[in-house]
């Protein structure tokens, strides 16, 4: 596994052999069987992996986690060689946005819902940073998580409307044994914390159970995720949305491809979750 935090030898050794087909996994690290499950897909579906480690201080709100983000690089490596990963790009600020850096990438309308509402500038981070990334590693393939379903919709715009020649990749949100997403986030969480965390994943559950059962109207699934949220002494709701999976407008019915999402603060832990319910098809999360 070859590991460099430099953009020049990232080329070199991308472009060495021109001929295998390249998967992208990027990630901030502290990685877990979420991250662990983009990697082994992108193993199974590409020639060559490619993971980058970076914690994008551009995607940060003040006063977000940003310096106290979990960086545990040396076991993050580990993990990565185990997996059979052939590349890691691990670049620091001053390589990413050297001196003079003033650059924009902007998708408009579908960054300023949801996450967008609560993190104004983050996906501004996001797409600046993934679009470096997909330049500097130009992968035929980039596999992104279920989990950050906005992300995944803002990308695929992104990739749409600046010609990316590659094909995104969504993978399903990785669970532990108790339902809860997980996230590096979850680290941050007390015993008690933990309990109450388990509602968010319950509520979106409860939530697709009622449309399996025949629910069809946006305002009341809305209004029973918030119930059970609200039940929880420990959980303060950012924000539930029933919305429309490509324009990401909340929906008055459900009908075709819904994202189900909410953002809850647990004590001062900001975590997501989400569901996509489609009531004529498969409910999946
Ligand atoms: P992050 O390191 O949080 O930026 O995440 C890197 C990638 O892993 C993103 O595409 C995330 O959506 C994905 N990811 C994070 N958590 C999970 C999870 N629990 N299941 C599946 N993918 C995940």
């Amino acid at each position: 596994m070859f590991v460099t935090p430099s953009i020049d030898e990232t080329r070199a050794f991308r472009w060495q052999d021109p001929r295998p087909r390249w998967g992208l996994v990027p990630t901030m690290g502290a990685l877990h069987e979420g991250h662990l499950s983009l990697i082994r897909r992108a193993r199974a579906e590409t020639d060559r992996v490619a993971v980058t480690i970076y914690v994008n201080p551009t995607q940060f709100g003040a006063g977000e986690d940003l310096s106290s983000y979990p960086r545990p690089l040396a076991r993050d490596l580990d993990l990565l060689a185990a997996e059979g990963v052939d590349l890691v790009f691990t670049p620091d600020d001053r390589t990413m946005y050297p001196t003079g850096f003033q650059t924009a990438v902007e998708v408009r309308e579908l960054t300023q819902k949801l996450e967008g509402r609560s993190r104004p500038s983050h996906f501004a981070g996001v797409t600046l940073i993934v679009a470096k990334l997909f330049n500097i590693l130009q992968p035929q393939v980039a596999y992104f998580g279920q989990k950050d379903a906005q992300q995944t919709v803002v990308l695929g715009r992104m990739v749409q409307d600046l010609n990316f020649n590659l094909s995104l990749v969504v993978c399903p949100t990785v669970r532990d044994e108790r339902g809860l997403a997980l996230s590096s986030r979850n680290a941050y969480l007390s015993p008690a914390e933990y309990e109450a965390a388990l509602s968010l994943n319950q509520s979106l559950s409860g939530g697709a159970a009622a449309v399996r059962e025949g629910l069809r109207d946006a305002g009341r699934l809305r209004q029973a995720i918030v119930d059970r949220l609200a039940a929880e002494p420990l959980a303060r709701i950012d924000y539930v949305s029933v919305a429309d999976l490509e324009t990401l407008d909340e929906v008055t019915r459900i009908e075709g491809k819904t994202l189900v999402s909410l953002a809850v603060f647990i004590g001062t832990t900001r975590l997501i979750d989400n569901a996509i319910l489609d009531p004529e098809g498969d409910p999946s999360s």
